[in-house]
């Protein structure tokens, strides 16, 4: 029989093994325990093998009257993932009840229902997925305390960006992920979850996305939905603020959070709204030494309504691109980002600049480009063309940093905070 990936007990060695069998070159069973070390058993070694059932969920069905609910959204990634012994890849295969059910300390901080809405990896999202979410999120928030959206790490910042702007929200709305899936002795999904979950009965009404803040076990950051983005292919702490210091970070040991930015949305605030339609004719182009305007005119063809440059520094494509760029702003938007991440466009600085703003083209301020693509798809959806154009510039959710001094002071204050 082939036990692979199955959990079993084994008698050998004088001693009772638990664990999963592992697929093994050399013939020999190897098996992986609890604790995520790996044993090795030549067939003679081992006296008796028995399958274990699988375990039943460990988390209380019974409310707790004195506990707030929350609704747990899962649409997959690594947080959602195991290793299939079978392949040895990282793949999508635990249901909501699963993932739950793994982290029995969520029943002391909130009633949980759970559902699986995808068993996806964040790769394979699009603005479908985001909109039938964003639905979801949207009908669970008329009924429960907060929301946490389990999720892909690779393009959570994303989803983030598009919640943020299609609900209007009085309360917690939470993405949460893992970079090591939860049958690794690293994981860091049970404790990105209950930070999550921490967050989601908290005082605040807005998106956000809670990761760890460090690569220990310490605290996590509860950081803006539309300020953060994945900058480490594998750390736990991948997740940093960008333009902006995360609103707050939670003790995981304390069970505490401590909040950094007053200036945030609170829970009661806004009343609940959803605005779902995205245009998905928009695209976002970064721009490279030699690039030719050909491509602009390419996706006109197609009928695109809206560009987000990803220009140089303080936000510049070549001077090449200007007819362009003249001709197309006419009937479409066009906003500019840098590629710098850090700081603010500012298209007044050089004789560049100018021409590109006298062409048509809006500064995205300090948006990270992906917000910015995100922004204007929600703004062509729901807004004519100079409705939308004025929103652009405009800070609707937490967006746009007000000024350069604003974020100077609050970094120097984050950073007094985390010596
Ligand atoms: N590729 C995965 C995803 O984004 C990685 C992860 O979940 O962390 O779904």
């Amino acid at each position: 029989m082939d036990l692979t990936g199955k959990k079993v007990k084994i008698k050998a060695k004088g001693k009772i093994f638990e664990g999963i069998v592992m697929p093994s070159v050399t013939g020999s069973l190897v098996l992986k325990l609890d604790n995520g070390y790996n044993v090795g058993f030549f067939d003679y070694e081992i006296l008796e093998i028995e399958e274990i059932e699988k375990i039943e969920s460990k988390t209380s069905l019974t409310k707790n009257p004195e506990l707030p609910d929350v609704k747990i959204i899962s649409t997959g990634g690594t947080i959602a993932s195991k290793v299939d012994y079978k392949t040895g890849a990282v793949t999508s295969q635990f249901t909501a009840e699963e993932i739950v059910g793994d982290v029995p300390e969520l029943a002391e901080i909130c009633n949980v229902d759970a559902e699986l809405l995808y068993n996806i990896l964040s790769e394979n999202m699009n603005v479908k997925h985001w909109i039938e979410l964003a639905r979801n999120v949207y009908s669970a928030l008329k009924k429960y305390e907060g929301v946490i959206i389990t999720h892909g790490t690779d393009t959570m910042a994303y989803t983030a960006s598009a919640l943020a702007f299609m609900i209007s929200t009085p309360k917690p709305i939470v993405l949460v992920g893992a970079q090591r899936s939860s049958d690794r002795p690293s994981s860091d999904a049970a404790m990105n979850l209950i930070c999550s979950a921490l967050t989601a009965t908290s005082d605040l009404g807005e998106v956000v996305v809670v990761m760890h803040a460090t690569t220990s076990d310490d605290y996590c950051y509860i950081h803006r939905g539309v300020k953060v983005r994945k900058c480490h292919t594998s750390r736990r702490d991948a997740f940093k603020s960008i333009n902006f210091i995360p609103l707050g970070k939670i003790d995981y040991m304390k069970r505490k959070i401590e909040w950094f930015v007053q200036d945030r949305f609170k829970r009661g605030e806004r009343e609940l709204e959803l605005k779902d339609k995205m245009e998905e004719k928009v695209v976002l182009i970064k721009f490279y030494p030699g690039l030719k305007p050909d491509i602009l005119e390419y996706y006109y063809g197609k009928g695109y309504k809206g560009f987000v440059l990803e220009g140089t520094g303080l936000g510049h494509v070549s001077t090449e691109w200007i007819d362009v760029i003249k001709k197309i702003s006419e009937d479409c938007l066009i906003i500019m980002t840098s590629q710098c991440i850090w700081g603010r466009v500012c298209d007044r600085v050089y004789d560049t600049g100018r021409y590109l703003l006298k062409a048509g083209v809006i500064e995205g301020e300090d948006m990270l480009p992906e917000v910015a693509l995100v922004k204007l798809m929600w703004l062509l959806g729901n807004y004519d063309l100079e409705e939308a154009k004025k929103y652009v510039k405009e800070n609707l959710v937490g967006e746009i940093t007000q000024s350069t001094k604003y974020w100077e002071s609050m970094l120097s204050f984050f950073n007094s905070k985390n010596k």
